[in-house]
């Protein structure tokens, strides 16, 4: 069987995924839940974890309309929410064939629709940009759009209203009160539901609960706060990602180590090249030493990582083996911290995986 395990690939834990749900669930028990699952969840499969959260989330949100057709064709019947809404006449079209909901968050929008909306009435979700200055009508538009919209009889009643918070994860950040003051004011004058949080506001601003929470790499298992983890907040990280030993070697003092020769050995050292590189998505700028996990402990990376493999010291590891697993993030190594050593933030790097990773259940 071992020739038909991929070199590099994850694994997912959809139990996880379902457990991370009923923790944001606990956090909020009276808010619908509205699970985003854009950029393929977040690297992790959108029709595996659409099917995974079927009965945990009460509706799925994607990033486009492209998005929300796969999902729809996959057999999802949730309702679906298209957060960018759709972009031209055709694209409206699809929303009310697959029976999507659009954000509207400009006037193109309102006029496609007052010119091609077809027979379907559209459930419609107004973007209200309360300060994050980008998708959304500003605040002084809003009454004259929210009219217009009434007047049209192919948009479902009643219509909503969501906004989305630029600092949520500063639980002390003005701007965010701001925003919350703002979408109060706006929220009088619509009759629809409500839905703001992203999962840095779920875990730190209950004001913007609202009807809907609308969070996406909490139900990953993953933190949205620099230095702290999904574990320690009570999620399950979903995603493993591994690969394999290809080689082992020794190295001797004075000599350096892959590209750029950035690693000069002073000791000798028991080198593992590991068969992953930036071109399945691990890191370039990844810091040295940053750790792998190898036969039940941690070892560093020495050297540039490049796009087929990266090189660690495994001298403190005797049962590192050629074909020995390394896991290069998963519950044994906190995704968090790998971005934090990659000067990023977890969502990049869980989106980034290339094609070449397989995905495993
Ligand atoms: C991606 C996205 C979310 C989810 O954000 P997380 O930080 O992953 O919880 C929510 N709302 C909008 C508008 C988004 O684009």
């Amino acid at each position: 069987m071992a020739d038909t395990v991929p070199s590099v690939y994850v694994q997912l834990d959809y139990q996880a995924l379902k457990h991370n749900a009923r923790r944001l669930r606990q956090q909020a028990p009276d808010a619908k839940l509205l699970a985003v699952v854009k950029a393929d969840a977040y690297g992790h499969g959108m029709t595996e974890s659409a099917k995974a959260l079927a009965d945990e989330v009460d509706a799925f949100a994607v990033a486009r309309v492209e998005e929300g057709v796969a999902l729809r064709e996959t057999g999802c019947r949730r309702r679906i929410v298209v957060l960018a809404g759709f972009a031209n006449a055709e694209q409206l079209r699809e929303c009310q064939s697959f029976k999507l909901e659009a954000v509207l968050h400009c006037p193109e929008q309102v006029h496609w629709l007052a010119a091609h909306g077809g027979e379907q009435p559209l459930p419609v979700w107004i973007k209200l940009d309360t300060g994050m200055n980008r998708l959304g009508f500003r605040p002084e538009q809003l009454s004259e759009v929210y009219a217009q919209l009434r007047t049209l009889s192919r948009i479902a009643r009643p219509i909503h209203l969501m906004t989305h918070l630029a600092c949520a994860d500063d639980p002390t950040d003005a701007m965010t009160q701001r925003q919350l003051a703002c979408f109060a004011r706006a929220r009088a004058q619509v009759a629809g539901e409500c839905c703001i949080a992203n999962s840095a506001a779920v875990l730190t601003w209950p004001d913007a609960y609202s009807d809907w929470l609308r969070p996406g790499l909490m139900l990953y298992g993953i933190s949205p706060f620099p230095g702290q983890t999904g574990l320690e907040l009570g999620l399950k990280p979903v995603m493993r990602l591994l690969a394999r030993i290809i080689a082992i070697k020794p190295v001797y003092p004075g000599e350096t180590v892959g590209y750029g020769g950035i690693w000069r050995c002073q000791k000798a050292t028991r080198m593992a090249v590991v068969g992953i590189g930036y071109g399945d998505g691990y890191p370039r700028e990844i810091a040295a030493h940053t750790p792998v996990w190898v036969a039940g402990r941690q070892v560093p990376i020495i050297g540039r990582v490049s796009m087929d493999m990266l090189t660690v010291d495994v001298s403190d590891c005797a049962d590192a083996r050629v074909g020995s697993e390394v896991v290069l993030w998963g519950g044994e190594l906190p995704v968090e911290r790998i971005a934090e050593a990659a000067g990023t933030i977890p969502y990049t790097l869980v989106c980034g995986l290339t094609r070449r990773v397989k995905r495993r259940g």
